[in-house]
Formats: C-alpha cells, structure tokens, sequence
C-alpha cells in the first residue's frame, strides 16, 4: 500500500494543474439525473432530505459539477459511481453557502477501503489532504454519515481541512467571502481556543486542540454532525461558523445569503 501510495504521488506530483473557472454558468441537469443522485445522497446524507425543493436542485448540480471536475481514484475497492457521488457531496455540504464551490486546487480524490498508513509513519490515517489530492477511507466515510451526533465524520473534517488550504495556499479557485470571514474567524476564536486548552474541557473533542487548523476541522465537524449541540455548549463559536461558511445548518434552507 505505502509503495503504490507513493508511486500515485509522484505520478500526479509532476502533473500541472490547470486553472478552472470556478463558478461556471448555471449548469443543467435533466430530471433523471436529479432524481438519481438525490436517490443516492438522500440514502444518507439527511443534510440533503432536508432541504427545500428549490436547494436540492442547487446541491444537486453543485455535486454532478464537482464530480465531473475530479478525478476518483479507487485503491483496494471496486470504482463506483455512487461513491464519487456520496464523497463529492460531502465537499458540497461544506460549501454549500459559498460561491466557488470547487476546491478547484485539488483535481485527484483518492478513495481507500480502510484505514491506511503513510511512508514511514507507524500511524493509522483514515484521511488526510495533501497538496496533490484529499485522501479518505471509504469505512470511515460511511461511518461517519451513520452514526449521527458524535461529532465524528472524516469526510467533513478533510473538506474542512481542503477548503482552507483552497483559500490559503492554494492560486485559484479563491472565495472572497470566505477568505475574509475565516480571517475575522480565526481572530475571534483565538481567545476561545486559548481558555480552552487552559481549562483543557470542552465540548469539542480533544483533537480540536492540537493547532488552530485541527481546531477548525473539529469544529467544522460538529457544526454539521450536531449542529443543536455545538450551539447551545458553545455559542460563540456556532455563531462565528454559520458567518464564514455562510450556512446555518438549523435553518429551514441552510443559506444565509443566497450569493455570498
Ligand atoms: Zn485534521
């Protein structure tokens, strides 16, 4: 595993990205393709049932476009169409208020079985994003979707991850909105964190408190595994999420403004 992880590294280290226009024209879908991929986002992403009519339609071209703009790579399962869907709207769903919806930096998803190790590194991974793509297990993906209200979901967690690397290290596909509001947030929140780890207790998970990036990724994971919860243990951080992605997730249809 580690050797091909390797070898699919450098193959796609040295390929050059293009860049793409990130907000392109109002795609359209027919109706066999919305009622097939809300039968398949719908099987588990209640996020998605839940939705009014009118935001189905946008999360569900927002999905087949981010879908048709990767490149899945299946390690250690079979390739699947309904996979690629269920993992784009993963990224969807993180993005759900924003206007460049793309995460246009990164062109390759890589999708393993389980767990996995990298290079040397004694430890288990169940994703990770890396500048050449965003790496999930597909158990762990399903297990996060499953089981409701821990605060754990793997795929939210590296499209948080993915999104700030988007907007910050990466040259295009930059949203202006979100860039400036994650800046107010990362200002605000850094009196939180630093109480936090002196009362080292919290509602977060301890993760959350390894570096500020971590400590995005955690909180953006509770925003939308238990969004009830994260704003009633902490209110301050819910209110500074719903600003920067421009969702709230307890809403009737998620969006705050409809183009950021
Ligand atoms: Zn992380």
């Amino acid at each position: 595993m580690q050797s091909f992880l390797r070898k699919l590294n450098s193959i796609f280290a040295s390929s050059t990205h293009q860049p793409a226009a990130d907000h392109s024209p109002d795609l359209f879908i027919t109706d066999e393709l919305f009622n097939n991929y809300s039968f398949v986002i719908g099987g588990l992403f209640t996020y998605f049932n839940d939705l009014p009519h009118e935001e189905k339609l946008r999360f569900v071209k927002r999905v087949h476009q981010f879908k048709s703009s990767k490149k899945f790579h299946f390690i250690g399962l079979e390739n699947n169409e309904d996979t690629a869907i269920l993992i784009s709207s993963s990224a969807i769903q993180v993005t759900f208020g924003l206007k460049n919806y793309l995460l246009s930096h990164f062109k390759d998803i890589y999708i393993l079985a389980d767990a996995y190790r990298m290079d040397e590194d004694e430890e288990l991974y169940i994703g990770h994003v890396a500048p050449d793509g965003i790496y999930l297990s597909w158990k762990h993906f399903l297990y996060g979707y499953s089981h409701k209200n821990d605060n754990i979901n793997v795929a939210v967690h590296e499209m948080a991850h993915a999104l700030l690397y988007n907007n910050f290290f990466a040259q295009y596909g930059i949203d202006a909105h979100f860039r400036l509001n994650y800046e107010r947030f990362s200002n605000s929140t850094g009196p939180i964190l630093a109480e936090l780890i002196t009362q080292r207790r919290s509602y977060l998970r301890s993760y959350a408190f390894s570096n500020l990036h971590e400590f995005w990724a955690v909180s953006v994971e509770a925003f939308f595994e238990n969004p009830r919860g994260l704003k009633e243990n902490m209110p301050d951080l819910y209110e500074a999420l719903c600003r920067v992605l421009n969702q709230d997730p307890l809403t009737y249809n998620k969006l705050l403004k409809s183009e950021p």
